[in-house]
């Protein structure tokens, strides 16, 4: 069926082609999807913690990360096609955004590093269309203003790098807000490409 649970969170169990070409088809439609990684620290927070667990429910892809979750499949019986993380996605997904002439907006970590990562990205991907960094440190207030200006950026495909689980119950409340076609969970991701 293409999909496994671990601790009542269900999440895609698929190959490295099928995953990318989810993506693209995320890319080419006209919502905004939202695509969160789940590692088993992520499966043990949401055991607890129910809102994470539902924002996790309501996502419309959710993608294994890392061995942990491969090795509760194996417990089950059950084989893990591919892991799946951000880590190593983002490469794919920067070629493939080049590739299609979609733009990324990098939000999150701490002023300078999502720019940081766009510069690299940039040089990287010769090609890749960068709409708008923003840091994941705003206030309440400003929120209004940093969706506005993801929004007038015309982003195509957004990442968001403030942790978990603060990221996926984030992206799961301004879904609606978004004119972004794919949003993406990323946690410390733009710590390790800033270099
Ligand atoms: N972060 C942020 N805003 C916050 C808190 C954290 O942008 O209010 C960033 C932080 O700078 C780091 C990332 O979120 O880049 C969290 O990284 P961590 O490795 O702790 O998260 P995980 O990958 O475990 O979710």
């Amino acid at each position: 069926s293409g999909k496994s649970s671990l601790l009542g969170v269900s999440f895609a169990n698929i190959s490295l082609e099928e995953a990318l070409q989810q993506l693209e088809s995320a890319m080419n439609g006209n919502r905004s999807v939202n695509l969160f990684f789940v590692n088993s620290h992520c499966l043990n927070v949401s055991y607890r913690n129910i809102n994470y667990r539902q924002a996790l429910e309501q996502a419309d892809l959710v993608f294994p990360d890392g061995s942990g979750v491969a090795m509760g499949c194996q417990r089950k019986g059950e084989q893990l096609q591919h892991n799946l993380n951000g880590t190593d996605l983002f490469p794919q997904l920067c070629a493939l955004a080049a590739r299609m002439g979609r733009s990324v907006f990098f939000l999150g970590a701490k002023p300078g590093i999502a720019a940081q990562v766009a510069d690299w990205a940039r040089a990287e991907y010769p090609g890749l269309k960068v709409a708008g960094t923003q840091d994941g440190y705003f206030s309440e207030e400003e929120e209004p203003e940093v969706i506005a200006g993801i929004n007038r950026s015309n982003a195509d495909i957004l990442l968001v790098g403030m942790g978990v689980p603060v990221q996926e119950l984030w992206l799961n409340r301004v879904q609606p807000q978004l004119k972004t076609s794919l949003n993406l969970a990323v946690g410390g991701l733009f710590d390790y490409y800033s270099g």
